[in-house]
């Protein structure tokens, strides 16, 4: 076993040193070695994962919702939302683990027809200094059409495509030996108690739907706004979907005690007139909602703050 420990030390001494440096997550162990060690090997064990698990923590309390794009399942599959540490967000977290990248290629230009549209990949391999894990043989890459090149062209374009295209390499070697490629949002969430970053603050992509399916009555899913009271019992609401054969609208979930009297309010008006409603909590321009609320306001809503564009993995601004 590869642990240095004192010459002078009795053998008892030594076992226990051994054992100490075995909960190090960087210290080599075998299954074996560990089983001889019997309920040690419990002890070991736990005091790994233990680091690991606290490194993990710090990590996603470090990340800003700048750096994470929020995905959502379909509701049909659980509608789970996971995060997407993009590469700032990768490049941030870096160090906690002690991630090396190293055997980086030189980037590869691919050419297209169009010469404004050109692709550049660069491989390279990386690995944690805690884990001992090596990935090799990475790809990162990314194209002139990409957000974050519109304005530029020319040389600018070319240097701004290969920088982009190294940045993707290392966040993917970062993601996958950290354990970040697929961020639980409850996760996310509790590393960021305290502190003033919210999940709703990330944005969103995939799994969404538009802003306006969000806001709408095309969606699947209920719109943001209150929802209708029935008229004939006060029960509040309840949102249906439009199918091929009608729009969405709210119903009575109590319909069955007074069949009589129907209680139906189309979505999309009822979505419409809660905008006029409340013309200060749907109104101003994007840049009028990036600040914090003031602390009368009515919380923020997912709507005020996700206005960009969806947006899918790789594709950063
Ligand atoms: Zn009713």
């Amino acid at each position: 076993m590869a642990i240095e420990t004192d010459a002078q030390t009795s053998p008892v001494e030594h076992e226990a040193q051994e054992t100490i440096a075995l909960r190090r997550p960087d210290v080599p162990v075998t299954l074996a070695e560990l089983a001889a060690r019997k309920g040690e090997a419990i002890e070991i064990l736990e005091a790994r994962i233990e680091i690991l698990r606290m490194l993990h923590k710090a990590a996603l309390r470090a990340i800003a919702p700048e750096d994470v794009l929020l995905f959502k399942s379909p509701d049909e599959q659980g509608g789970q939302i996971t995060g997407y540490l993009q590469d700032c967000g990768a490049e941030r977290v870096r160090d906690f683990f002690g991630i090396e990248i190293f055997g980086v290629s030189a980037p590869e230009k691919i050419l297209t027809n169009d010469p404004a549209v050109f692709h550049y990949i660069i491989r390279g391999s990386g690995r944690c200094k805690l884990t001992r894990q090596t990935i090799e043989a990475v790809e990162g890459g990314r194209s002139s059409t990409d957000d974050f090149c519109k304005d530029k062209k020319g040389a600018e374009l070319e240097l701004a495509v290969r920088k982009a295209a190294r940045a993707n390499l290392d966040g993917r070697i970062v993601r996958e030996l950290a354990g970040l490629s697929n961020i639980s949002a409850e996760d996310l969430r509790q590393a960021w108690e305290g502190t003033s970053k919210k999940l709703e603050q990330c944005r969103r992509g995939r799994g969404f739907g538009t802003r306006s399916e969000r806001l709408g009555a095309t969606s699947e899913k209920a719109p943001d706004v209150d929802p209708p009271v029935c008229a004939h019992c006060g029960t509040t609401g309840v949102y249906r979907p439009a199918t091929d054969k009608r729009r969405a609208f709210y119903g009575c979930p109590k319909w069955d005690s007074h069949k009589d009297k129907k209680f139906i309010v189309d979505a999309e008006k009822w979505v419409a007139d809660q905008a006029k409603r409340a013309p200060a909590e749907s109104g101003g321009t994007p840049a009028d909602r990036q600040g914090p609320p003031e602390r009368s306001d009515p919380p923020i809503t997912a709507d005020q703050v996700f206005v960009k564009r969806d947006r899918d993995p790789g594709e950063e601004g």
